[in-house]
């Protein structure tokens, strides 16, 4: 069983022991280049507070949460976006890898919907 002390990747990469293309940071949240990006711009963000996935979130982080949202129209502003996409997958099943709560910020291409 994971130790639940253990760092995740992405608290790794906010505290600067992974290295990642960080493009905004402030005391609460991080946001980096995605390793494999599907879009010309795709930035993740995170909170440093490792929650690990959307279904977690409580009441207590309302302002954490909506913080990321306002680190996203930051850096899709620093991007040249205008229009963009932002994915939050939760559970194996809906293509969460990373259980670390994040937000795919997606953008730069013509996007369809509905996603796969
Ligand atoms: P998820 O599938 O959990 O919604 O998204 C996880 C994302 O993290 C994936 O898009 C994956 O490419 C990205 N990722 C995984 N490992 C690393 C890494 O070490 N560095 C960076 N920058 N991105 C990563």
């Amino acid at each position: 069983m994971a130790d639940s002390t253990e760092k995740t990747l992405f608290q790794k990469i906010a505290d600067g022991e992974v290295p990642a293309d960080v493009v905004y940071q402030d005391d609460r949240a991080v946001a980096f280049r995605d390793i494999h990006p599907v879009a010309p711009t795709h930035v993740l963000i995170v909170p440093r507070t490792p929650i690990p996935r959307a279904d977690a979130v409580g009441e207590a982080d309302e302002a954490l949460v909506g913080h990321l949202f306002t680190v996203a129209r930051r850096v899709a502003e620093a991007e040249g976006l205008s229009d963009y996409r932002l994915v939050v997958n939760n559970g194996a099943g809906a293509g969460q890898t990373v259980f670390h709560l994040h937000v795919h910020l997606l953008g730069g291409r013509d996007l369809q919907w509905p996603p796969g």
